[in-house]
């Protein structure tokens, strides 16, 4: 079963949401609420795919993948 969620990087940090990614990614001006509870404006550059996780995110990510 695939996992609800997905990774969107965004303000520096790849972060984890529920929102679903529409087809071709988000544009440059979206904003979507991720699994630490922030709104982020996402970022689909190259380079912002190579960002740090986000420890709150990966956390959530990990409970709802079922993996501790
Ligand atoms: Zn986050």
């Amino acid at each position: 079963m695939p996992h609800p969620f997905h990774w969107q990087p965004g303000d520096g940090l790849r972060h984890a949401t529920l929102e679903t990614r529409p087809r071709g990614g988000f544009t440059g001006e979206a904003q979507v609420e991720t699994l630490c509870g922030a709104s982020i404006n996402v970022d689909d550059s190259a380079q912002a795919w190579l960002w740090a996780t986000c420890p709150e995110c990966n956390k959530v990510a990990h409970v709802l993948a079922g993996i501790r």
